[in-house]
């Protein structure tokens, strides 16, 4: 049995996956692939050969084809490659032209019934497969991916955090959500999560930022596009990488240690994070006395016959709540959505006062 490139994730941090966002000609992936792999900065090529794009007549990517430059790319360079597969077909085309990895991607991961498509496909193989997280914020949905492909004898798989997409405008292309990635990181501790910055910036000025922001938080790897020409490139021209870029990003990338071996640095740490934690426990109190205080509005509410929400006090908080918040060097988003969490859970309170039976009461 070969050894899995997934092997790689405990050599090696950060893994560094890159290659073009779809393979275009045999010229465009052979130029862009042996040039980053010349770096040496390089583990693992990717190329998109079926594409799936979110509008029709856009580049959809060119079929099989493809997956024979992919294998001379590997030929070239001795380096592992990657694809995304999204049915029974990709994943047999696939394996029959080598392909070292498979993953699925963003739009997959949302189906279930493509979920188990691919699981099927893949019994009785050794293959590994990373798994994008789905289009839109559902933790359960990227669990249940792992669940299927885990359920069909896979043990060599990978995580790949590309954002979530959201309604409006936004710096990022697909928001990083960070939490739901820490979140699987915390389910799943043995799995590697690498991280795809450009997916989640769409473009190229914020990829240094969030691949950094991603070693920080300890992901494993990078996955980063990487074309020889990026503004002639069939599909996401605006976030892909020339190689010299790609080597700068990732000269720039600060990798600092999970655990910390210098005893002085490891006692101020804990003396802060206890600090940290009284804070945090003082917080919590004070939330309980609050929900207290909310109770008793209920019951006064009830006795009148009022309705819980009255938008005038609402507004009245959320404004009051900004200054001082601003004065303590906390941004508007954050007490927005930090007074919509708590107005949430008063709510459901004094819905509870409100709506009590006189039985519960007694
Ligand atoms: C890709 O990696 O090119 C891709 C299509 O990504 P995602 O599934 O994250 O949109
Ligand atoms: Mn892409």
């Amino acid at each position: 049995m070969k050894t899995s490139p997934i092997a790689i994730f405990k050599e090696k941090r950060p893994v560094i996956i890159s290659g073009p966002c779809s393979a275009e000609t045999e010229e465009q992936v052979l130029e862009t692939c042996t040039t980053i792999a010349k770096s040496g900065k390089v583990d693992i090529l990717r190329a998109g050969i079926w594409k799936p794009r979110t509008r029709p007549n856009s580049f959809e990517g060119v079929g099989v084809e493809g997956l024979q430059w992919l294998k001379k790319a590997k030929e070239a360079t001795g380096l592992p490659t990657a694809v995304e597969v999204a049915n029974f077909n990709h994943v047999f085309e696939a394996l029959k032209q080598g392909v070292d990895i498979l993953w699925v991607g963003a739009r997959t991961t949302v189906n279930p019934f493509s979920v188990q498509e691919i699981a099927d496909a893949l019994k009785g193989t050794d293959a590994t497969v990373m798994i994008k997280n789905p289009v839109h914020a559902d933790i359960e949905l990227w669990t249940g991916a792992l669940e299927r492909l885990h359920g069909a004898g896979i043990t060599k798989l990978g995580l790949i955090h590309r954002g979530f997409a959201q309604y409006g405008n936004s710096v990022y292309r697909n928001d990083p959500k960070w939490q739901l990635a820490i979140e699987m990181k915390r389910r799943f501790p043995e799995i590697p999560m690498v991280c795809d910055p450009s997916h989640i910036c769409g473009k190229r000025d914020l990829l240094h930022a969030v691949s950094q922001q991603a070693l920080d938080m300890d992901f494993d790897g990078l996955m980063l596009e990487s074309h020889i020409d990026p503004s002639n490139a069939l599909s996401d021209k605006d976030q892909q990488l020339t190689p010299k870029d790609l080597e700068t990003i990732i000269d720039n990338l600060v990798v600092r240690r999970p655990n910390i071996s210098d005893e002085d640095l490891s006692q101020k740490l804990s003396m802060l994070r206890s600090q940290i934690d009284l804070i945090d426990d003082d917080l919590i109190k004070l939330l309980g006395e609050r929900m207290k205080v909310a109770e008793d509005i209920g019951l006064v509410k009830r006795e009148k016959g009022i309705t819980i929400l009255q938008t005038n006090r609402w507004e009245e908080i959320i404004e009051k709540a900004s200054e001082t918040g601003k004065l303590q060097g906390l941004s508007k988003n954050f007490m927005i959505r930090y007074l919509n969490a708590i107005h949430q859970e008063s709510i459901e309170h004094q819905n509870e006062v409100m709506n009590r039976t006189s039985i519960e009461e007694e």
